[in-house]
């Protein structure tokens, strides 16, 4: 019997067990292929039904109409620092961005490198990004207006968007999408590295509205256009495959498994208030994002000194509870209760919080 811990990475995460199952299962032989998904030629109707199927999946989950493209690339969520500001800028337009932490910052520094007007509208800089700005100061003049939904590292998430006058949104989602109910409407792009709440690294998903496309330069290189990626559905040359097959597998556990987007969140609400609840009911462990704009996905705490959290984090392992240990840049503790941690998982996680500070506080 395999034994399997209670996984709270924050990227590369856990995967739904049935999806691990079901890649297990059908391994060796790829629904009649006599191959196995790793070997089979991205043009063979076997991918394309994977591939067709995943777009479907993504698509219904996210209630997107016609105008928008579910897109797959490679490069992570960082090549799209990049890729947004080259395709989605307009001469004579600033871009605007909110500044909520690292991958925000990273965002901007690569539009920055464009030679761009980059306007930082809103930030939490100066109080260690604790919090999501509550004002957005849009004066409507933006090509678009960058958003990042939840700050993987700083343990925030925006609890709601903010009115963007009109300008679209490009949001990086990589840490929250699929994990919430969401109005699409105001979004011109949206991407996600999958190996947070989607599935497997190797991908990234980018979901582009027509009107974005149109902008798109035509002197940019092919790789870098996300025109190539949409003319050609993915394939102008081998996408990754097997990532897209997980990624396919994880929206139908969704769909059919949790039961919709609607029943996917009120697990994770509950996830998540579990574990906020206990924390504020006590002194032993202090959270580090503001209440009002704490993640749901990513909860970071501290507790009294660095010793005690050196020492939580072997016990917790010893106990079947990994990857509780905060992002290198900021210390502390951080559990990613992702969509694919249960809410048994959360409830071991508190329990085992209560035990360690009853023995040392
Ligand atoms: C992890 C993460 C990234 C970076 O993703 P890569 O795929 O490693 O480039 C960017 N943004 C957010 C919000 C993340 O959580």
């Amino acid at each position: 019997m395999t034994q399997r811990i209670h996984n709270f990475n924050a990227g590369p995460a856990a995967l739904p067990l049935p999806v691990l199952e079901h890649i297990q299962n059908e391994m060796l032989d790829f629904r009649g292929s006599g191959m196995s998904v790793l070997e089979v030629s991205h043009r063979s109707k076997w991918f394309e039904d994977v591939l067709d199927d995943t777009i479907v999946r993504v698509k219904r989950l996210l209630k997107l109409d016609d105008r928008y493209h579910v897109l797959f690339l490679q490069g992570g969520a960082s090549m799209q620092f990049c890729m947004v500001p080259m395709n989605l800028a307009v001469p004579g337009k600033p871009v605007d961005y909110v500044d909520t932490g690292t991958w925000s910052t990273k965002a901007i520094k690569e539009a920055r490198i464009q030679g761009l007007d980059v306007r930082v509208i809103a930030s939490s800089e100066a109080d260690a990004f604790t919090y999501i700005p509550k004002e957005i100061p849009v004066d409507g003049k933006a090509a678009y207006l960058h958003l990042t939904s939840n700050n993987t590292i700083r343990g925030t998430q925006w609890p709601a968007f903010p009115d963007g006058a009109g300008v679209p949104f490009v949001c990086d989602m990589s840490s929250d999408i699929f994990s919430r109910v969401f109005d699409p409407k105001p979004f011109g792009l949206i991407y996600a590295g999958a190996q947070k709440n989607a599935g497997p690294a190797g991908v990234t998903l980018v979901i582009v509205r027509d009107d974005m496309l149109q902008r798109v330069p035509k002197t940019l290189p092919s790789m870098l256009k996300y025109t190539t990626y949409s003319e050609k559905k993915s394939m102008y040359n081998t996408p990754p495959t097997f990532a897209i097959y997980v990624v396919g597998l994880v929206t139908r556990w969704i769909e059919e498994t949790v039961g919709g987007m609607e029943k996917m969140e009120a697990v994770n609400n509950q996830k998540a208030a579990l574990i906020y609840d206990y924390i504020d009911s006590q002194n032993f462990y202090r959270g580090t994002a503001m209440p009002d704009s704490r993640s749901r996905m990513n909860v970071t705490f501290r507790l009294p000194t660095e010793e005690l959290e050196q020492k939580f984090i072997k016990e917790s392992l010893a106990e079947g509870l990994g990857g509780l240990k905060g992002h290198r840049s900021v210390g502390g503790c951080r559990a990613s209760i992702y969509n694919a941690v249960s809410l048994e998982g959360v409830q071991a996680l508190v329990q085992f919080m209560k035990e360690f500070a009853r023995k040392n506080g």
